[in-house]
Protein backbone atom coordinates (compact mmCIF):
# COMPACT_ATOMS: atom_id res chain seq x y z
CA UNK A 1 0.00 0.00 0.00
CA UNK A 2 2.15 2.91 -1.01
CA UNK A 3 1.35 6.35 -0.05
CA UNK A 4 -1.18 8.85 -1.01
CA UNK A 5 0.16 11.71 -3.13
CA UNK A 6 -0.86 14.73 -3.99
CA UNK A 7 0.59 18.03 -6.49
CA UNK A 8 0.01 21.47 -5.90
CA UNK A 9 -0.01 25.07 -4.25
CA UNK A 10 1.43 25.36 -0.61
CA UNK A 11 0.46 28.80 1.03
CA UNK A 12 -0.12 30.54 3.90
CA UNK A 13 -3.36 31.98 4.24
CA UNK A 14 -3.81 35.30 6.48
CA UNK A 15 -7.77 36.46 6.91
CA UNK A 16 -9.38 39.29 8.18
CA UNK A 17 -11.74 38.67 11.55
CA UNK A 18 -14.12 41.08 9.93
CA UNK A 19 -16.74 40.31 7.99
CA UNK A 20 -17.28 42.57 4.86
CA UNK A 21 -16.36 43.26 1.22
CA UNK A 22 -12.64 42.89 -0.11
CA UNK A 23 -9.84 44.85 1.25
CA UNK A 24 -9.89 47.83 0.21
CA UNK A 25 -10.10 49.44 4.16
CA UNK A 26 -6.68 48.74 6.82
CA UNK A 27 -8.97 46.01 8.80
CA UNK A 28 -7.54 44.09 11.84
CA UNK A 29 -5.41 40.25 10.16
CA UNK A 30 -4.47 37.04 11.79
CA UNK A 31 -2.15 34.46 10.05
CA UNK A 32 0.07 33.38 8.59
CA UNK A 33 -2.02 30.19 8.51
CA UNK A 34 -0.74 27.25 6.68
CA UNK A 35 -2.84 26.56 3.55
CA UNK A 36 -3.21 25.83 -0.04
CA UNK A 37 -5.97 22.80 -0.53
CA UNK A 38 -3.34 19.99 -1.36
CA UNK A 39 -1.54 20.74 1.79
CA UNK A 40 -4.56 21.26 3.76
CA UNK A 41 -5.59 17.94 2.20
CA UNK A 42 -2.24 16.36 2.95
CA UNK A 43 -1.94 17.37 6.16
CA UNK A 44 -5.52 15.60 7.23
CA UNK A 45 -5.02 12.60 5.61
CA UNK A 46 -1.61 12.15 7.51
CA UNK A 47 -3.08 12.91 10.81
CA UNK A 48 -5.69 10.43 10.67
CA UNK A 49 -3.20 8.05 10.23
CA UNK A 50 -2.79 7.71 6.16
CA UNK A 51 0.55 7.70 4.71
CA UNK A 52 0.46 11.01 3.12
CA UNK A 53 2.82 13.26 0.47
CA UNK A 54 2.57 16.30 -0.98
CA UNK A 55 4.91 17.52 -4.52
CA UNK A 56 4.92 21.40 -4.29
CA UNK A 57 7.47 24.35 -3.55
CA UNK A 58 7.85 27.09 -1.35
CA UNK A 59 10.08 29.88 -0.70
CA UNK A 60 13.54 29.79 1.32
CA UNK A 61 11.47 32.08 3.71
CA UNK A 62 9.34 31.71 7.34
CA UNK A 63 6.49 30.99 5.79
CA UNK A 64 7.63 28.13 3.51
CA UNK A 65 9.19 26.74 6.88
CA UNK A 66 5.74 27.02 8.52
CA UNK A 67 4.47 24.93 6.23
CA UNK A 68 7.06 22.39 5.86
CA UNK A 69 7.31 22.24 9.32
CA UNK A 70 4.01 21.80 9.98
CA UNK A 71 3.15 18.76 7.25
CA UNK A 72 6.63 16.93 8.51
CA UNK A 73 5.20 17.42 12.40
CA UNK A 74 1.60 15.74 11.15
CA UNK A 75 3.25 13.02 9.66
CA UNK A 76 3.31 13.96 5.77
CA UNK A 77 6.15 13.07 3.40
CA UNK A 78 7.95 16.69 2.95
CA UNK A 79 10.80 14.83 0.51
CA UNK A 80 8.86 16.08 -2.88
CA UNK A 81 8.74 19.84 -1.35
CA UNK A 82 11.12 22.02 -3.11
CA UNK A 83 12.39 25.07 -1.40
CA UNK A 84 13.02 27.61 -4.08
CA UNK A 85 15.88 29.77 -3.52
CA UNK A 86 14.19 32.78 -5.73
CA UNK A 87 10.48 33.10 -5.08
CA UNK A 88 8.36 33.81 -2.08
CA UNK A 89 6.28 31.26 -0.48
CA UNK A 90 2.55 31.86 -1.93
CA UNK A 91 -0.04 33.52 0.02
CA UNK A 92 -3.91 33.86 0.02
CA UNK A 93 -6.02 36.86 1.80
CA UNK A 94 -9.09 36.01 2.34
CA UNK A 95 -12.46 37.46 3.98
CA UNK A 96 -15.74 36.59 4.42
CA UNK A 97 -18.43 38.81 3.29
CA UNK A 98 -21.62 38.85 5.52
CA UNK A 99 -23.63 36.42 3.01
CA UNK A 100 -21.13 33.53 3.30
CA UNK A 101 -19.35 33.93 -0.14
CA UNK A 102 -15.26 34.63 0.20
CA UNK A 103 -13.30 37.32 -1.30
CA UNK A 104 -9.68 35.90 -1.69
CA UNK A 105 -6.14 37.83 -2.66
CA UNK A 106 -3.96 34.93 -3.96
CA UNK A 107 -0.29 35.48 -4.55
CA UNK A 108 0.03 32.08 -6.42
CA UNK A 109 1.15 32.45 -9.99
CA UNK A 110 4.57 35.24 -9.19
CA UNK A 111 5.30 32.71 -6.13
CA UNK A 112 7.53 29.71 -5.44
CA UNK A 113 4.12 27.52 -5.38
CA UNK A 114 3.53 27.77 -9.04
CA UNK A 115 7.04 27.06 -10.14
CA UNK A 116 8.55 23.59 -9.31
CA UNK A 117 8.61 20.68 -11.80
CA UNK A 118 9.91 16.95 -11.65
CA UNK A 119 13.13 16.40 -10.21
CA UNK A 120 14.54 12.71 -8.36
CA UNK A 121 12.58 13.50 -5.16
CA UNK A 122 9.22 12.93 -7.43
CA UNK A 123 10.36 10.73 -9.33
CA UNK A 124 11.31 9.00 -5.93
CA UNK A 125 7.99 9.35 -4.57
CA UNK A 126 5.73 8.58 -7.66
CA UNK A 127 7.63 5.54 -7.92
CA UNK A 128 6.36 4.19 -4.63
CA UNK A 129 2.77 6.19 -4.94
CA UNK A 130 -0.32 3.59 -4.49
CA UNK A 131 -2.66 6.86 -4.92
CA UNK A 132 -2.48 9.90 -6.56
CA UNK A 133 -5.57 13.14 -5.69
CA UNK A 134 -5.56 15.50 -7.98
CA UNK A 135 -7.17 19.20 -6.65
CA UNK A 136 -8.92 21.13 -9.50
CA UNK A 137 -6.95 24.24 -7.43
CA UNK A 138 -3.57 23.15 -8.84
CA UNK A 139 -4.87 22.89 -12.66
CA UNK A 140 -4.21 26.83 -12.43
CA UNK A 141 -0.52 26.46 -12.41
CA UNK A 142 1.44 25.14 -15.39
CA UNK A 143 4.20 23.17 -13.46
CA UNK A 144 1.35 21.56 -11.49
CA UNK A 145 -0.11 20.15 -14.60
CA UNK A 146 3.18 19.16 -15.98
CA UNK A 147 3.73 16.89 -13.06
CA UNK A 148 0.31 15.99 -12.69
CA UNK A 149 0.01 14.38 -16.28
CA UNK A 150 3.49 12.59 -16.08
CA UNK A 151 2.56 11.32 -12.09
CA UNK A 152 -1.39 10.14 -13.19
CA UNK A 153 0.25 8.17 -16.17
CA UNK A 154 2.87 6.41 -13.91
CA UNK A 155 0.58 5.71 -11.06
CA UNK A 156 -2.37 4.59 -13.27
CA UNK A 157 0.45 2.24 -15.65
CA UNK A 158 0.98 0.62 -11.92
CA UNK A 159 -1.96 -0.36 -10.97
CA UNK A 160 -2.00 3.01 -8.69
CA UNK A 161 -5.63 4.15 -7.77
CA UNK A 162 -6.65 7.96 -8.28
CA UNK A 163 -8.86 10.57 -6.91
CA UNK A 164 -10.16 13.82 -7.95
CA UNK A 165 -11.67 17.10 -6.19
CA UNK A 166 -12.54 19.25 -9.04
CA UNK A 167 -12.07 22.58 -6.53
CA UNK A 168 -11.80 24.90 -9.56
CA UNK A 169 -11.47 28.67 -8.11
CA UNK A 170 -12.80 31.14 -9.43
CA UNK A 171 -9.55 34.13 -8.84
CA UNK A 172 -7.68 31.93 -10.29
CA UNK A 173 -6.73 31.71 -14.27
CA UNK A 174 -6.97 28.44 -16.53
CA UNK A 175 -5.69 27.97 -19.75
CA UNK A 176 -7.38 26.45 -22.78
CA UNK A 177 -6.58 22.97 -21.84
CA UNK A 178 -8.65 23.17 -18.42
CA UNK A 179 -11.53 21.83 -19.51
CA UNK A 180 -10.27 18.98 -21.28
CA UNK A 181 -7.93 18.15 -18.47
CA UNK A 182 -10.85 17.85 -16.14
CA UNK A 183 -12.99 15.89 -18.31
CA UNK A 184 -10.24 13.50 -18.45
CA UNK A 185 -9.29 13.62 -14.54
CA UNK A 186 -13.01 12.75 -14.28
CA UNK A 187 -13.53 10.27 -16.90
CA UNK A 188 -9.69 8.04 -14.91
CA UNK A 189 -10.99 8.97 -11.34
CA UNK A 190 -11.37 5.40 -9.13
CA UNK A 191 -13.11 8.35 -6.64
CA UNK A 192 -15.04 11.76 -7.15
CA UNK A 193 -14.87 14.33 -4.78
CA UNK A 194 -17.18 17.15 -5.53
CA UNK A 195 -19.74 19.89 -3.90
CA UNK A 196 -22.41 20.75 -5.67
CA UNK A 197 -22.12 22.80 -8.46
CA UNK A 198 -18.80 20.78 -9.23
CA UNK A 199 -20.57 17.82 -9.52
CA UNK A 200 -22.91 18.89 -12.28
CA UNK A 201 -20.00 20.69 -13.91
CA UNK A 202 -18.37 17.71 -13.82
CA UNK A 203 -20.76 15.31 -15.06
CA UNK A 204 -21.60 18.15 -17.78
CA UNK A 205 -25.36 18.02 -17.01
CA UNK A 206 -27.52 20.22 -15.21
CA UNK A 207 -29.96 18.56 -11.73
CA UNK A 208 -27.70 16.39 -8.89
CA UNK A 209 -29.80 13.16 -9.48
CA UNK A 210 -29.43 13.45 -13.58
CA UNK A 211 -25.28 14.24 -13.00
CA UNK A 212 -24.83 11.26 -10.75
CA UNK A 213 -26.64 9.23 -12.89
CA UNK A 214 -24.53 10.35 -15.62
CA UNK A 215 -21.29 9.82 -13.83
CA UNK A 216 -22.07 6.48 -12.76
CA UNK A 217 -22.86 5.35 -16.09
CA UNK A 218 -19.86 6.27 -16.99
CA UNK A 219 -17.97 3.95 -15.31
CA UNK A 220 -16.79 6.00 -11.87
CA UNK A 221 -17.11 3.68 -9.25
CA UNK A 222 -17.18 5.64 -6.37
CA UNK A 223 -18.46 10.12 -5.91
CA UNK A 224 -18.21 11.19 -2.14
CA UNK A 225 -20.60 14.66 -2.70
CA UNK A 226 -20.08 17.42 -0.16
CA UNK A 227 -22.93 18.70 0.72
CA UNK A 228 -21.85 21.71 3.42
CA UNK A 229 -23.67 21.79 6.42
CA UNK A 230 -25.89 19.39 4.97
CA UNK A 231 -23.61 16.48 5.46
CA UNK A 232 -22.37 14.35 2.96
CA UNK A 233 -23.34 11.43 0.57
CA UNK A 234 -21.80 8.54 -1.41
CA UNK A 235 -22.91 6.92 -4.52
CA UNK A 236 -22.08 3.68 -6.06
CA UNK A 237 -23.01 1.76 -9.10
CA UNK A 238 -25.79 -0.37 -8.14
CA UNK A 239 -26.00 0.16 -4.48
CA UNK A 240 -28.27 2.77 -2.60
CA UNK A 241 -26.74 6.06 -2.12
CA UNK A 242 -25.50 6.31 1.81
CA UNK A 243 -26.02 9.40 3.74
CA UNK A 244 -24.74 10.92 6.66
CA UNK A 245 -25.66 14.32 8.05
CA UNK A 246 -23.30 16.81 9.14
CA UNK A 247 -22.25 17.33 12.82
CA UNK A 248 -23.97 20.22 14.42
CA UNK A 249 -21.09 22.60 15.02
CA UNK A 250 -20.72 26.55 15.03
CA UNK A 251 -19.21 27.07 11.90
CA UNK A 252 -16.05 29.71 12.55
CA UNK A 253 -14.31 29.29 9.25
CA UNK A 254 -15.27 27.27 6.49
CA UNK A 255 -12.16 27.16 4.42
CA UNK A 256 -10.58 24.09 4.08
CA UNK A 257 -13.35 21.90 5.22
CA UNK A 258 -13.67 19.99 1.76
CA UNK A 259 -10.11 18.91 2.08
CA UNK A 260 -9.94 17.84 5.48
CA UNK A 261 -13.37 15.97 4.20
CA UNK A 262 -11.14 14.80 1.53
CA UNK A 263 -8.22 14.23 3.68
CA UNK A 264 -9.51 12.11 5.63
CA UNK A 265 -11.99 9.93 3.14
CA UNK A 266 -9.33 9.07 1.19
CA UNK A 267 -7.04 8.10 3.93
CA UNK A 268 -9.67 5.87 5.57
CA UNK A 269 -10.33 4.22 2.14
CA UNK A 270 -7.13 3.44 1.22
CA UNK A 271 -6.73 1.80 5.19
CA UNK A 272 -9.75 -0.28 4.77
CA UNK A 273 -12.74 1.84 5.97
CA UNK A 274 -15.52 0.57 4.92
CA UNK A 275 -17.56 3.55 2.77
CA UNK A 276 -19.90 4.46 6.09
CA UNK A 277 -17.32 4.25 8.44
CA UNK A 278 -15.20 6.71 5.79
CA UNK A 279 -18.17 9.12 5.17
CA UNK A 280 -18.09 9.32 8.98
CA UNK A 281 -14.65 10.10 9.91
CA UNK A 282 -14.97 12.40 6.41
CA UNK A 283 -17.76 14.44 7.84
CA UNK A 284 -16.32 14.61 11.16
CA UNK A 285 -12.88 16.03 10.12
CA UNK A 286 -14.80 18.75 7.47
CA UNK A 287 -16.62 19.90 11.19
CA UNK A 288 -14.24 19.97 13.45
CA UNK A 289 -12.24 22.00 10.87
CA UNK A 290 -14.83 24.72 10.74
CA UNK A 291 -15.12 25.30 14.53
CA UNK A 292 -11.79 26.84 14.12
CA UNK A 293 -9.69 29.62 12.52
CA UNK A 294 -7.28 28.73 9.81
CA UNK A 295 -7.71 26.24 6.90
CA UNK A 296 -6.03 23.72 8.14
CA UNK A 297 -6.40 23.98 12.11
CA UNK A 298 -8.74 22.38 13.22
CA UNK A 299 -7.50 18.41 11.18
CA UNK A 300 -7.50 15.96 13.51
CA UNK A 301 -5.94 12.86 14.56
CA UNK A 302 -7.79 9.61 14.63
CA UNK A 303 -8.15 9.98 18.45
CA UNK A 304 -9.14 13.61 18.73
CA UNK A 305 -12.17 12.68 15.80
CA UNK A 306 -13.28 9.75 17.82
CA UNK A 307 -13.54 12.20 21.23
CA UNK A 308 -15.25 14.70 18.49
CA UNK A 309 -17.85 11.87 16.85
CA UNK A 310 -18.53 10.64 20.39
CA UNK A 311 -18.84 14.49 21.65
CA UNK A 312 -20.98 16.17 18.73
CA UNK A 313 -24.85 15.55 17.76
CA UNK A 314 -25.90 15.84 14.42
CA UNK A 315 -27.36 18.35 12.56
CA UNK A 316 -30.27 17.15 10.84
CA UNK A 317 -31.28 13.97 8.51
P1 LIG B 1 -14.14 24.26 0.83
O1 LIG B 1 -14.15 24.66 -0.61
O2 LIG B 1 -14.39 25.40 1.75
O3 LIG B 1 -12.93 23.48 1.24
P2 LIG B 1 -16.20 22.33 0.01
O4 LIG B 1 -17.30 23.10 -0.64
O5 LIG B 1 -15.29 21.55 -0.85
O6 LIG B 1 -15.41 23.28 1.02
P3 LIG B 1 -18.02 21.48 2.09
O7 LIG B 1 -19.18 20.72 1.60
O8 LIG B 1 -18.21 22.89 2.50
O9 LIG B 1 -16.81 21.29 1.06
O10 LIG B 1 -17.44 20.74 3.39
C1 LIG B 1 -17.00 19.39 3.37
C2 LIG B 1 -17.66 18.61 4.48
O11 LIG B 1 -17.35 19.20 5.75
C3 LIG B 1 -19.18 18.59 4.39
O12 LIG B 1 -19.61 17.52 3.56
C4 LIG B 1 -19.57 18.40 5.86
O13 LIG B 1 -19.53 17.04 6.21
C5 LIG B 1 -18.47 19.17 6.61
N1 LIG B 1 -18.91 20.55 6.87
C6 LIG B 1 -18.66 21.65 6.15
N2 LIG B 1 -19.26 22.75 6.68
C7 LIG B 1 -19.92 22.30 7.78
C8 LIG B 1 -20.74 22.94 8.78
N3 LIG B 1 -21.00 24.24 8.76
N4 LIG B 1 -21.24 22.16 9.77
C9 LIG B 1 -21.00 20.84 9.82
N5 LIG B 1 -20.24 20.18 8.92
C10 LIG B 1 -19.70 20.89 7.90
Amino acid sequence: LGPTITVGEILVEIMATSVGEGFRQPIDLVGPFASGAPAIFTDQCARIGGSAAIVGAVGADDFGRLNVDRLARDGADVSAIAVDPTYPTGSAFVRYRADGTRDFVYNIATSAAARFGWSEAVETLVAKAGHLHVMGSALSMPSAVAVIDRAVRIVKERGGSLSFDPNLRKELKYDDDTERRFSELVAMADLLLPSGEELERAAGVAGREAAIDRLLSMGIPEIALKEGARGASVFTPGAEPLHVAAFAVPEVDPTGAGDCFGGAYVACRRLGSSIEEALTYACAAGARNVTVRGPMEGAGTRAELDAFIAATGRAGP
